[in-house]
């Protein structure tokens, strides 16, 4: 199965992905844990061209195209290979990504950066995908008492696209209620992943 984590900044997907695998395990699953943008190399190299602050000259469908291509090339050698000798992979970030951030937040079409990811990811879409709900705000501020991890890209970016990140989280969440389960990312993080895998065991034992 292909579960993906989604949400936005300081939600928790990060921190609480090991103890899904760890969770997981101890009931017997074979599991893969991954991110996007990156988890293999050439996907790395282009999570570094589109995260360098160093080029604000960057187009937003430039930008939007260099997602869909980590996307495809991450799934095809990573992901693919993985579901197929049976594993659940488990994945930080995957569309609901790109439809919220190089869609809705940066004033692109959610319908056409869509497109440009069904060319990416055919019709390997997620099982099932938990929405790590947060204020825009309260995820501002974990990350602010924790600055040592990697962020280049906050600065960039003001509480007001994060709002709009957030907005296109909750419309996802409504259009795809089936696919997409929110749970309470304000809570500890212990905490976010016992409901994490609520949702995946939930989902697991239909
Ligand atoms: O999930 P992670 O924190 O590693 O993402 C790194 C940065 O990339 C985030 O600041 C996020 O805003 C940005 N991002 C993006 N579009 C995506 C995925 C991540 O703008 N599709
Ligand atoms: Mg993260």
């Amino acid at each position: 199965y292909f579960i993906t984590l989604e949400g936005g900044e300081g939600a928790g997907k990060t921190t609480v992905l090991p103890l899904l695998k760890e969770k997981l395990s101890n009931l017997g699953y074979d599991v893969l844990l991954t991110r996007e943008p990156g988890g293999i190399e050439i996907a790395e190299k282009i999570r570094d061209i589109v995260l360098d602050k160093n080029h604000p000259e960057m187009d937003r469908r430039t930008e939007a195209l260099l997602f869909a291509a980590a996307r495809r090339q991450h799934l095809v050698q990573k992901v693919l290979p993985a579901l197929k000798a049976g594993k659940i992979v488990v994945c930080d970030r995957f569309i609901d990504s790109s439809l919220a951030y190089q869609g809705y937040a940066s004033g692109l079409d959610m319908e056409e950066v869509f497109m440009v990811n069904q060319f990416a990811i055919e019709d390997t879409m997620p099982d099932i995908t938990i929405f790590f709900d947060i204020s825009p705000q309260q995820g501002l501020e974990r990350i602010a008492a924790n600055t040592h991890r990697e962020r280049n890209r906050l600065d960039l970016e003001n509480l007001a696209y994060h709002e709009k990140v957030y907005t296109a989280y909750r419309m996802l969440l409504q259009k795809d209620s089936r696919r997409i389960k929110a749970i309470d990312a304000s809570q500890r993080l212990e905490q976010v992943a016992n409901e994490a895998m609520k949702v995946i065991t939930n989902f697991l034992q239909d």
